[in-house]
């Protein structure tokens, strides 16, 4: 909940920002490499109380994905979603800042590139089922004024194919908040998108679960749905909180680090399993 009347908006934009400045996660600097070697950056943002949203796929030079996922929420309307170039183009004439590519590549994630272009048959499912640690990196908030907001930032999985989308920049997928809940997820993109993991998990919030029951039901909805040839099990993480100011969170991966703040209660960060 924002302290000094921050919006909903703006705390899960700055704290998204700071995530993906940070070299640990994968999400702008320290993102996970395509099958060419390069980053791919996804990022979507969501107002709860008038359903605005924004997001960007393939972005490679933008140093802020969640910032140019923003002014697409805040913009005319005429484009939510936008992908690579055009998106790359855009965020140069809004002015937002500028990365090298080069500069969101770092030596761990380059060695795991290494790995996995020697390894034989791997399956991108595969990465939210071993002990590997990843980091798509997610915020939901509720401010003083009872508007909740979500925001999810993500290099996507890694060694996929050139060009290929997540759920993190799909709305209802990777990213959502209405007038009752806002939800974040993270794991393996393809089942995410196709159960449509958030917007799920926020109508069981609206049906009167709370959030930790709504994102472990939402993501058992997935495990015993989504099951493809070839693939893992569907697992995934969720964060959810309420209009109450209730927070929840559940994952089916190995682990999933996770913090929060409330006024009064301070902040916590948990990093085990
Ligand atoms: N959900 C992301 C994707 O599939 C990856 C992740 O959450 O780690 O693109």
């Amino acid at each position: 909940m924002g302290e000094r009347g921050a919006s909903a908006l703006d705390i899960v934009t700055e704290t998204v920002a700071v995530l993906e400045a940070h070299p640990a996660f994968d999400a702008g600097r320290g993102a996970v490499l395509d099958r060419d070697g390069r980053p791919q950056l996804d990022a979507g943002i969501m107002d709860g109380p008038t359903l605005a949203w924004g997001a960007v796929a393939n972005v490679r030079t933008v140093a802020h994905p969640v910032r140019l996922a923003r002014a697409l929420a805040e913009g005319d309307g005429q484009a939510r979603l936008m992908v690579g170039e055009g998106a790359e183009r855009y965020a140069a004439e809004l002015g937002l800042p500028y990365v090298e590519e080069e500069r969101l590549v770092v030596a761990r994630e380059r060695d795991r590139w290494e790995h996995l272009r020697a390894a034989d048959g791997f399956h991108t499912s595969a990465a939210f089922s071993g002990e590997a640690p990843r980091g798509t990196v997610g915020c939901v908030a509720l401010d003083a004024d009872g508007r909740l907001a979500a925001a999810t930032s993500t290099g996507g999985a890694p060694y996929t194919r050139p060009g290929r989308v997540g759920d993190s920049p799909i709305v209802g997928a990777g990213f959502w908040a209405d007038g009752t809940a806002a939800v974040s997820a993270t794991g393996w993109g393809e089942a995410i998108a196709t159960v449509q993991l958030c917007s799920r998990a926020a109508d069981r919030v609206a049906h009167g679960q709370a959030p930790e029951d709504a994102a472990g039901s939402a993501l058992e909805a997935m495990r015993t749905r989504v099951r493809w040839p070839g693939a893992t099990a569907a697992t995934g993480g969720v964060i959810a909180l309420d209009v109450q100011g209730r927070g929840g969170w559940a994952f089916s991966t190995p682990r999933m680090a996770r913090g929060g703040w409330t006024p009064g209660g301070g902040t916590w960060v948990a990093l085990d399993a």
